[in-house]
């Protein structure tokens, strides 16, 4: 039977959302927009002990600004929730019961140092079928016991009866099967009395049961969780509505060798969160593409190709065409190598196909940031500043280092350039270049750049010396783009006025 197709998002807020964490937001987005289904986002914080305040708020706002929108949710509501998961203890309460009452699941009373204490006799201790009977719990105990225990206050634990010797089938759909043997899983700690909470395990399956999730999609570190997942889909009776896994390869160092981790990115210059993060306890900041100047669409594009190819060439690609083009079948078992410098690039890309007023939107504060009234200049002149420069910038922030010499002028000049390039002779030649931009019957880029450059061969002298002076003058420095289209939208005056302005200024040093 074909069901309706609802994924969701499930974050535990321990901290920031990280980068792997965001491919998976996404990858379960593009599928559910593809299918016409449901995208959820469940926050999952049963970890009472790990809980980060900030950053359930820190990963909405990074699906917001990536476009990743949640159909049903803590603050979108639908007909499944709470979507909290600290808010649906009743129903957690009673699931574990119905394991307790099946005798799917029994009580432990064992206390952190009797575990200690096994650990340390037994070399490879885990709570199993062959551990339990020497173990503290309602299998060992009278049930007088354990009623006394319960009833005084004793903490315990509900752990998961697992029966040994049983292969169990785990279907991905990117891994195709994985079989394992129950004989190695332990009898996990479903629900803890301490806080009255279950465990992220029982939480997950019984929330995505009565979410009616069709298709788990998460990251590969979850896989070895899947085998108790499938158990205890059986021992609800559930599994024929058990949803289909599906574990999305890791993310790994740029080398390729190792999990991606925040050290990388501290040691090579790149973040691993999609927004600046303020640790609340130790104040410390971790960078974030959004403040590095990352557009949400080019992170969303380069993402997108972490683990998944659309089995073409094909590297720009919109949210939509992600959409229209995703598909698990070319999602990747092999982990993904995070290669950031690929990262700037379709930064560059995008910011060299984006429309002019976007460029101006995205502009205009940091000419503001920078001291300069954008009402100053027309639009259009921004606009084909930008254009001039965009070829050399990754970031937006480059277009202003790359571009502010259009609406300041250069404040002092570069000291190498006016070394190499700044003459004796040069204030006298930069005198005469005015008298030739000032008699010039058209200004523009194509008309001037004969006349001037005739100018100087007429005179012999040095051409590499007079433009560059000319655009030390100008731009600060030799660096830039075609001289002539520079002056032509500067204007002339402005133009002049800066030649001028340097002459008074510049010294030519000593040979
Ligand atoms: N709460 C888990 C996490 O933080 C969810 C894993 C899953 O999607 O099952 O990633």
């Amino acid at each position: 039977m074909d069901r309706k197709v609802r994924v969701r998002f499930a974050p535990s807020p321990t901290g920031p959302l990280h980068i792997g964490g965001v491919r998976t937001a996404l990858y379960n987005y593009l599928f559910a927009r593809q299918h016409g289904g449901d995208m959820i986002l469940r926050i999952e914080d049963t970890d009472s002990n790990r809980f980060v305040p900030g950053a359930e708020e820190y990963i909405n706002e990074a699906l917001a600004w990536l476009g990743i929108g949640i159909d049903e949710g803590v603050r979108e509501g639908g007909a499944y929730g709470p979507y909290k998961q600290s808010e649906r203890r009743d129903i957690y309460r009673a699931h574990v019961k119905q394991l307790l009452d099946a005798g799917k699941a029994y009580i432990a009373f064992d206390t952190p140092q009797e575990l200690e204490q096994a650990r340390a006799a037994h070399p490879n201790f885990q709570y199993d079928a062959y551990t339990r009977t020497s173990m503290r719990n309602s299998l060992t105990l009278p049930q007088e016991e354990v009623e006394r225990l319960i009833s005084d206050g004793t903490p315990y634990v509900v752990r998961f009866l697992i029966q040994p010797g049983r292969d169990v089938e785990v279907y991905d759909l990117i891994r195709g099967k994985v079989t394992i043997n129950s004989s190695i899983l332990d009898d996990k700690v479903l629900y803890k009395s301490a806080d009255d909470l279950p465990t992220y395990h029982l939480a997950n399956i019984v929330d995505d049961h009565l979410m009616e999730v069709s298709h788990v999609i998460r990251g590969e570190e979850w896989l070895p969780s899947a085998p108790l997942h499938v158990l205890l889909y059986e021992a609800f009776g559930w599994s024929d509505s058990r949803p289909d896994f599906v574990h999305l390869p890791l993310l790994l160092k740029p080398d390729g060798k190792g999990k991606l981790s925040k050290r990388d990115g501290d040691r090579l210059g790149f973040p691993v969160f999609p927004l600046e993060w303020h640790d609340p306890k130790s104040g410390e900041i971790s960078s974030g593409y959004r403040e590095k100047g990352y557009l949400p669409q080019a992170v969303v594009n380069f993402l997108a190709l972490l683990g998944w190819n659309p089995g073409d060439d094909t590297e720009i690609m919109s949210m939509q065409e992600l959409i229209d083009k995703f598909s698990l079948e070319h999602c990747s078992k092999a982990g993904a190598r995070f290669a950031f410098e690929k990262g700037k690039w379709f930064n560059h890309e995008y910011l060299m196909a984006m429309p002019g007023e976007e460029l101006l939107r995205l502009f205009k504060p940091m000419m503001e940031a920078n001291g300069v009234n954008p009402s100053d200049f027309s639009d259009e002149y921004i606009v084909r500043a930008i254009d001039m420069v965009k070829s050399r910038a990754n970031f937006v922030n480059d277009l202003w280092e790359q571009g502010k010499f259009f609406f300041t002028a250069p404040k002092e000049y570069a000291e190498k350039d006016i070394r190499k390039r700044w003459k004796a002779d040069t204030p006298s030649q930069m005198e005469e270049l005015t008298e030739v931009l000032a008699s010039l019957p058209d200004f523009s880029s194509q008309a001037a750049e004969p006349v001037v450059l005739g100018w100087i061969t007429d005179k012999g002298y040095h051409m590499g010396n007079v433009m560059n002076a000319f655009r030390l003058a100008v731009v600060g420095e030799c660096k830039g783009p075609h001289m002539f289209d520079i002056s032509e939208l500067m204007g002339r005056e402005e133009t002049i006025r800066r030649i001028k302005d340097a002459v008074t200024r510049i010294k030519p040093e000593e040979e």
